[in-house]
């Protein structure tokens, strides 16, 4: 169930604010508030989805397609696609998802290292 109360909801609502890079019908872009890499944006769809697994059944074509390519757009809107950047979307509770509305982080800006964090 989607809680209207989540932080990228408000964001969406411009009840808070936020850096963006990329607006468009059917996404939103901007910087995440504890970059964890030199670049590290965070791109959302406009639509009140929990997550990639509510998106992927429940958004429109039109939405999937419009939140894809805005991904995309806002690599390339940042520069970043020459040397190459990370997406990411944290699905649900082992993955560590924070917030209840579906976004795509995207890291850039040095060498990103290993895809997951070695286990002790
Ligand atoms: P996740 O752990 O995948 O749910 O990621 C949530 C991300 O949202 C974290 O990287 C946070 O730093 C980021 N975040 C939380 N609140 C804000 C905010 N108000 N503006 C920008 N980024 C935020």
């Amino acid at each position: 169930m989607y809680d209207p109360s989540n932080v990228f909801a408000k964001i969406l609502r411009g009840e808070i604010p936020c850096k963006p890079v990329l607006d468009t019908e059917y996404a939103l872009a901007f910087h995440d508030i504890n970059p964890q890499a030199p670049i590290h944006v965070l791109v959302i769809p406009k639509g009140s989805y929990v997550s990639w697994d509510d998106f992927s059944q429940r958004a429109t074509p039109a939405e999937i397609a419009g939140f894809v390519r805005a991904v995309g757009e806002t690599a390339r809107t940042l520069g970043v696609e020459a040397d190459g950047y990370r997406v990411l979307s944290n699905v649900g509770t082992q993955a560590g998802q924070e917030v209840p509305h579906l976004h795509v982080h995207i890291f850039a800006g040095r060498p990103l290292g290993p895809m997951l964090a070695k286990r002790d």
